[in-house]
This record gives structure tokens, sequence and C-alpha cells, in this order.
């Protein structure tokens, strides 16, 4: 059975895109801790980001970098802060949040609830930023 990211990739459930690859795709986070938390991901279902195998490993952080970059282009921020959890989705994913300091990256703090328009908003500026880098 595909996992939730794979049908988000599939486009069976929809998601605010930012930014795709032959093999990565990055999207909005539903409940953001900031605006524009970004998860990227491997198109390949694994779950555990550390059996990943090391070619694909490394481009996924190449990959997850660029999208960090085009982020903090768009999202005034002092830094893109990264984590990797996954304990709630079983399909490796980094955490792209933008932040100006440690506390920001509390998972325990309230998230973000933006309407529609505003996650579109925030998705089409990042794709262009991605897109012109
Ligand atoms: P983790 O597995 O890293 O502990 O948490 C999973 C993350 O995925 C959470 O931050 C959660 O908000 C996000 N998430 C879970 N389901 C969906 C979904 O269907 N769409 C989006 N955009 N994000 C999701």
């Amino acid at each position: 059975m595909a996992t939730i990211f794979s049908r988000i990739v599939e486009g069976e459930i929809p998601s605010y895109k930012v930014a795709e690859s032959k093999d990565f795709y990055a999207f909005l986070d539903i409940n953001p801790l900031a605006r524009g938390h970004t998860l990227v991901i491997p198109k390949k279902e694994v779950d555990y980001i550390f059996d990943i195998e090391n070619e694909l490993y490394k481009e996924l952080f190449t990959f997850a970098k660029t999208v960090g970059k085009a982020i903090e282009r768009v999202i005034p921020c002092k830094r893109i802060g990264i984590i990797v959890f996954g304990l709630d989705v079983p399909h490796a994913h980094i955490h792209l949040i933008p932040i100006n300091k440690s506390s920001d990256m509390s998972f325990d703090s309230p998230k973000l609830s933006l309407d529609k328009e505003e996650f579109e908003e925030i998705a089409a500026k990042i794709q262009k930023a991605f897109q012109d880098a």
C-alpha cells in the first residue's frame, strides 16, 4: 500500500508543490511551524532516511539545499532549519523550516493555521525562486 506521500507525488492527494525533479518532490507541510515550512522527499518509498542508498541520499540533501535556498530568498528569516523525524509518516522526509531562533524548530509549538490562498501564494513564490535558481 502506497504511503500518503507517494499518493501526493502521484497527485491522488493534493499538495502545495514547491519543487520537483525526476527523483524528488518538495511540498508545503500542511501543519506548518512557519510560513514556507517544506517537506522534501524521495519519490522512491523508503521509510527510514538512513536506509536510502548513498547516492540517492546525497542527491536528496543536495536537492533539499536548492529548495532551502529558494525558500530563504522569499521568506524573511535568519536561516533555514533542517530536521528529520519521520515518526508519523513512514516515507523519508526532510523538514525545511524558516527560523529566526532555535525555538522556532520546536514541534511542541502551535502550528500555523493558513488558508488555501496563503498556502498557494507561498508555494508559488518558492516555486518561482526554485525555477530561477
Ligand atoms: P514526521 O513524520 O516528520 O514526524 O511528521 C510528518 C509531517 O508530515 C508533519 O509535519 C505533518 O504535518 C506532515 N503531513 C502529514 N500528512 C500530510 C499531508 O497529507 N500533506 C502534507 N502537506 N503534510 C502532511
